[in-house]
């Protein structure tokens, strides 16, 4: 199967407005094969595997939705459900246990 390849963007002020609209200290957040970090670094995000199984899932989200598709199904979700029952949150948080989701995602 082909690879997905990913990009990490260390200290992007997009995860940095995320962090400060959600309250928390350190923050990942997708955009397409993108994965934006804020007070983290690039190593301790790949040192963490359930933590880097939640972003492939919204990486393969995005696969899945297209890129505008995603933010929209993300938005909705958000404005009807809030964060934590967002149901693309909701499949990202399962796969955390998912062993076999970061297979086709190559992180360069
Ligand atoms: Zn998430």
């Amino acid at each position: 199967m082909e690879k997905i390849k990913c990009r990490i963007r260390e200290n992007s002020w997009l995860a940095k407005m995320a962090a400060r609209f959600m309250r928390v200290q350190s923050v990942a957040m997708v955009l397409g094969r993108t994965i934006h970090l804020h007070g983290a670094s690039r190593e301790r995000f790949l040192a963490d595997t359930a933590w880097m199984r939640h972003e492939a899932c919204h990486i393969k989200q995005y696969q899945h939705l297209g890129f505008f598709g995603f933010l929209w199904r993300y938005l909705s979700e958000y404005l009807r459900r809030g964060y934590y029952n967002n149901t693309l949150e909701v499949a990202a948080r399962a796969s955390e246990e998912d062993p076999d989701i970061l297979n086709n995602i190559e992180i360069v």
